[in-house]
C-alpha cells in the first residue's frame, strides 16, 4: 500500500463499495477523478503500470479501471492484474468486460473470476472486432450481441454494480444520434448505474449528450455520466486513436496541435504535449463548472501528463510524483 497524501476530507474506498456510492464520498479537490489502465503485455510494461498505479494511489482517485483486451494470454493477465489492483492497493477497482469471442458460459466464468478477487464493479461493453475495430462485428454463436444483454447477464449473476460506455459524438455504428441515445438509455434501464464516455475534444458534444439522455428519460439522465479525458502527448497517436474509434478531432483543436507539431519530419513532442495538457485542462475546468460527477482519465499507464492536468485543476498531487 502507498501512503496517501494526507488531507482531512479524503476518504479511502471501502471494499464492496459501488462506483456511485464512492462518487458521493467527501473528496478534497474540485471534483472526484478516476484513472483507466490497460493490461500490460510484458514484464517491462507491467512494471510501468505499477509505477503509475502507486503514484495515482497517493492521490486517492474515486476508482481505477482496467480495460479488457482481445488476446487469450492478455485476458488471463488482465484478470490477474485487475485482481491485484483490488487486493493489493487501496483503490476501488472496476474491471471492463467485453462480449468479443466469448460464449455466455465464458462470460459467466469471467464475472465469477472477478468476484473471487472481490471485484463487484464491472464496465459492460460489447467490444470491437479484434484486429480492425471498425471491421465487421461477429457475435460468438453462444454469446451476446450487444452490451445491453451483458448488463442483464451480469445482473442475473449476483450483486454487481455495472457501468456502460457512452459516446458524445454518437457511436460510429449507430445510424444517428437519436438511435445512439436510445441504446444508452436501454443499457441504463437494463440496470447500468452510470456510464463513462469515449474520449472527446468538444465539451459541447458531452453536454448535448447529457441533455439528450435527460430529455429521453429523466430517471436515467440522473445517473452519473462520467466524461472520458486524455491529455494528448502525440498528434500522430491522437489521430490514430480517434480514427480507430470512429470519432473526430475538431478543426480548431487539430489546428492548435498541428501548429505545435511543426513542419519537421518528426512532430515537436514537447510542444504538442504542452498544448495537449492545456486542452485537457481547459476541458476539465469547463466540465467541472458544468457539474460533472467525476473526470475519468485514460492514463495509458503513464502518470505524469494526467498528474499535470490534475494539479492545474486544483487536485492535490503534492509529492505523488516524487522520485519518478
Ligand atoms: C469508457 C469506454 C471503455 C471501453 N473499454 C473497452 C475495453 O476495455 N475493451 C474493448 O475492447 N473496448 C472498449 N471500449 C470500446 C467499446 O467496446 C466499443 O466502442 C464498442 O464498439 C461499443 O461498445 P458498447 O458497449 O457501447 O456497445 P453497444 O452498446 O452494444 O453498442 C454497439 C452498437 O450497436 C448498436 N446497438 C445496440 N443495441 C442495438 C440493437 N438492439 N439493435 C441494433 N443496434 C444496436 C449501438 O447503437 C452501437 O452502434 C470502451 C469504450 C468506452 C467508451
Amino acid at each position: 500500500m502507498t501512503d496517501p497524501i494526507s488531507t482531512d476530507s479524503d476518504v479511502r474506498a471501502r471494499p464492496g463499495q459501488s462506483v456511485v456510492e464512492r462518487l458521493a464520498d467527501p473528496h478534497s479537490g474540485p471534483v472526484p477523478f478516476s484513472v483507466e489502465f490497460f493490461p500490460p503485455r510484458d514484464a517491462a510494461e507491467e512494471a510501468r503500470l505499477w509505477r503509475a498505479v502507486r503514484i495515482f494511489e497517493r492521490m486517492n482517485p474515486a476508482f481505477v479501471s482496467m480495460t479488457y483486451g482481445a488476446g487469450g494470454s492478455t485476458r488471463d493477465r488482465t484478470v490477474r492484474i485487475a485482481g491485484e489492483l483490488a487486493t493489493e492497493t487501496t483503490l476501488l477497482t472496476v474491471a471492463h468486460l467485453t462480449a468479443v469471442n466469448h460464449s455466455v458460459d465464458e462470460l459467466r466464468g469471467l464475472v465469477g473470476a472477478y468476484a473471487d478477487k472481490g471485484i463487484v464493479n464491472l464496465l459492460a461493453l460489447r467490444g470491437d472486432p479484434p484486429g480492425d475495430p471498425l471491421g465487421e462485428w461477429v457475435k460468438h454463436p453462444e454469446g451476446v450481441a450487444y452490451a445491453e444483454e451483458l448488463v442483464r447477464l451480469i445482473g442475473e449473476l449476483g450483486d454487481f454494480h455495472v457501468g456502460v460506455a457512452s459516446f458524445p459524438e454518437g457511436h460510429h455504428r449507430a445510424p444517428n444520434l437519436a438511435a445512439d441515445t436510445g441504446n444508452l438509455v436501454r443499457k441504463l434501464r437494463a440496470g447500468a448505474e452510470y456510464s463513462v464516455t469515449q474520449m472527446f475534444f468538444d465539451v459541447d458534444d458531452f453536454l448535448r449528450l447529457r441533455d439528450r439522455i435527460a430529455a429521453a428519460d429523466p430517471e436515467q439522465g440522473a445517473k452519473p455520466l462520467i466524461p472520458g479525458m486524455m491529455p494528448i502527448t502525440s498528434l500522430a497517436s491522437a489521430r490514430r486513436m480517434t480514427e480507430l474509434s470512429g470519432s473526430k478531432i475538431p478543426p480548431a483543436v487539430e489546428e492548435r496541435l498541428a501548429k505545435a507539431a511543426g513542419d519537421g519530419p518528426e512532430e515537436n513532442r514537447a510542444d504538442v504535449r504542452a498544448v495537449g495538457i492545456d486542452l485537457c485542462t481547459e476541458a476539465s475546468l469547463r466540465l467541472i463548472s458544468e457539474g460533472v460527477p467525476c473526470l475519468h482519465f485514460c492514463s495509458l499507464n503513464f502518470a505524469k501528463a494526467t498528474s499535470e492536468v490534475l494539479e492545474r485543476i486544483g487536485i492535490d498531487t503534492r509529492g505523488a510524483l516524487a522520485g519518478v
